[in-house]
């Protein structure tokens, strides 16, 4: 079954770990992809490997999510190159964990434009064609850090968090134009992040809280990023979707 056939996609931060396995997803089930990333050499490899397949339609971009400029100049060429776009999904972000009396300024400055300012630019640059078109599904990756008051996190949880309330209003103003908003927050998921980020204690600390007993995979994300980005999902918006291994239910603080 193609649910997203004929449908146009941008995944920021689409080179890597969730973003990665949402494009590749997001491909199988016949959506023309763009990769809209900082990492252009990891985004071509991606396209490459993608294009083994015949059928597939992908494209990288360069562009840091950071900058106005950039993220415009990266959904014209979309629109460009394939019209739209009819879906967007933030996944570029970068992690931090550093208590809140050691965070610096500019530590939490550059956590916040990535994971939350990257998705205000990009969502505001694709609703704007998206209300013009009266569709469009919005996807923001955020994270279980957003809704527990987890050590270590300031910066990080605060942008997660900021994330799911612009994720709300977004909803709120745009479901009247045939636009869908959505938040998805992973708990513990094996991508090049956490392996950096994650110690073994860290590790074992989590799957202890977690009641399915394990990291989830980035494909079991990008099955829930493509239900929220599909037909099926049109009476969903403003909402928040656990994809956590049911760890929000237990407690999600680990104190290391
Ligand atoms: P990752 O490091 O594997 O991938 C992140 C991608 O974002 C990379 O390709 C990177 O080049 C890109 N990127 C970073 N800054 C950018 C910028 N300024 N402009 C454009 N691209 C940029 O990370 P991941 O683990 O796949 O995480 C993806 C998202 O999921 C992040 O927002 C992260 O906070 C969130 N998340 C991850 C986990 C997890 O356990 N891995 C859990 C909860 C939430």
């Amino acid at each position: 079954m193609q649910d997203l056939k004929g449908r146009v996609a941008v995944v920021t931060g689409g080179a890597s770990g969730i973003g990665a396995a949402i494009v590749e997803h997001f491909v199988q089930q016949g959506a023309a992809v763009a990769i809209a990333d900082r990492d252009i050499d990891l985004a071509e490899s991606l396209v490459k490997k993608l294009q083994a397949d015949a059928a597939a339609k992908v494209i990288a971009l360069r562009m840091d999510v950071t900058i106005g400029q950039e993220v415009e100049a990266m959904v014209a060429q979309v629109e460009h190159a394939f019209g739209g776009p009819d879906i967007l999904v933030t996944s570029a972000g970068i992690g931090l964990r550093k208590d809140f009396l050691e965070t610096t300024f500019d530590e939490w400055n550059r956590v916040l434009a990535v994971n939350l300012t990257g998705a205000f630019l990009c969502g505001q640059a694709a609703a704007r064609r998206m209300v013009k078109r009266g569709y469009g599904r919005i996807v923001n990756i955020s994270s279980g850090a957003g809704v527990r008051g987890i050590p270590g996190r300031a910066a990080y949880a605060a942008s997660k968090a900021g994330l799911i309330s612009l994720t709300q209003v977004m909803a709120a103003e745009l479901g009247s134009h045939g636009v869908t908003v959505n938040a998805i927050t992973p708990g513990p998921i094996d991508t090049p992040l956490t392996q950096e980020m994650h110690t073994g204690a860290i590790r074992a600390a989590y799957v202890g809280r977690i009641p399915i007993g394990r990291y989830g995979s980035t494909r079991e994300v990008a099955a829930a990023a493509a239900f929220l980005a599909s037909e099926q999902a049109s009476y969903i918006t403003a909402d928040t979707l656990q994809v956590d291994g049911g760890m929000a239910a237990t407690n999600y603080i680990i104190n290391i």
